[in-house]
């Protein structure tokens, strides 16, 4: 099985087609799962997903190492989102990461507007969790 991964021009879903040949998909049509659009445009990933359905929090430091090499934003963000989504202790920062990366946004931007606001703590309301015992 051959899995190529699409994004649809028309409505932005991000869905996998699996094939079980080049062949099966060079003549095939593929269409939006969302809105059986035409009109779309193949996703390469670095990283090999082996499932679309992949589960971060099962994942080992160096697989998450290499979703992280990937540079693969969306893919960060899903990480981010599975590993620490539903813990509220990680901060409105984590989930701000989380989303921005969700979006799409490029991770060293995120990077770096964040520690600008690091290194001006004027324009960091948010008060930081205590590090020291
Ligand atoms: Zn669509």
């Amino acid at each position: 099985m051959h899995a190529y991964d699409f994004r649809c021009k028309n409505c932005q879903t991000e869905f996998t087609l699996h094939y079980k040949s080049f062949k099966a998909y060079d003549e095939a049509t593929p269409q939006c799962s969302n809105c059986q659009s035409a009109d779309l445009a193949r996703v390469i990933n670095r990283i090999n997903v082996a499932s679309p359905s992949r589960d971060y929090s099962k994942m080992d430091s160096n697989d998450m190492l290499g979703v992280f090499e990937s540079g693969d934003s969306r893919e960060v963000g899903k990480m981010f989102d599975q590993i620490g989504g539903t813990s509220p202790e990680l901060g409105a920062q984590y989930h701000e990461i989380t989303q921005r990366l969700l979006k799409g946004e490029n991770m060293d931007k995120v990077e770096k507007s964040l520690q600008q606001r690091e290194n001006d703590p004027k324009s960091n309301p948010v008060a930081k969790p205590k590090t020291d015992p």
